[in-house]
C-alpha cells in the first residue's frame, strides 16, 4: 500500500446527480486514463440520499491534483459549490468520509485540503465550499472516535 498523508476534496462542477459512472466516462473516454481519477465520489443518488462511492481503489494514485497525488487520496463532491452552497447533508456525508479515511491513515484535519488549497493561487476554485466547516465537522468525529477494543490509547 502506498504511503497517504493527505486528503484533497474537490466538486465535480457539474450536477450533484452526476454518478461515479459519469465521471469515469469523462475521465476514461474524455481524457483518455486508465480509470475515474478519484478515490471516492460523494452524490446525489436516486431516491434522492447522498452517498458516497469507491472510484479507483486507494491503492493507486489517483488523477486529482496536479504533483499532489502520489500520497493522496481524492474525494469529490458531484455538484458545483462556486455556484451553489453545499447542501448540508451533503456536508455531512463529506465530512463523515473524510473522518474515516483520517482514521483509517492515521491523519488529522491538518492533512485535509480543499483543491485551490494544495496549488498555486488562481489555478483553479474548486472544490467551491468552505473546507473549514468541512475540517471543524471532521475533527467533531475524530474528537468523539474511540478505537473499536474501547482503549483510549
Ligand atoms: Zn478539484
Amino acid at each position: 500500500m502506498r504511503e497517504i498523508t493527505e486528503i484533497t476534496c474537490h466538486h465535480t462542477a457539474s450536477k450533484p446527480t452526476t454518478t461515479p459512472d459519469e465521471i469515469r466516462s469523462w475521465h476514461v473516454k474524455g481524457n483518455g486514463w486508465s480509470d475515474i481519477g478519484y478515490h471516492w465520489i460523494v452524490f446525489l443518488d436516486e431516491d434522492g440520499d447522498w452517498v458516497a462511492a469507491e472510484g479507483r481503489p486507494e491503492s493507486r494514485a489517483g488523477a486529482h491534483a496536479k504533483n499532489r497525488n502520489k500520497h493522496s487520496i481524492g474525494i469529490v463532491v458531484s455538484g458545483d459549490y462556486v455556484e451553489d452552497t453545499l447542501p448540508e447533508r451533503a456536508e455531512i456525508a463529506l465530512s463523515a468520509l473524510v473522518a474515516a479515511k483520517c482514521i483509517q491513515h492515521s491523519l488529522t484535519v491538518e492533512n485535509v485540503f480543499g483543491h485551490k488549497e494544495v496549488m498555486r493561487p488562481g489555478y483553479t476554485e474548486c472544490p467551491g465550499y468552505d473546507m473549514d466547516r468541512i475540517r471543524d465537522r471532521v475533527q467533531t468525529h475524530l474528537d468523539a472516535y474511540v478505537p473499536h477494543d474501547g482503549s483510549l490509547a
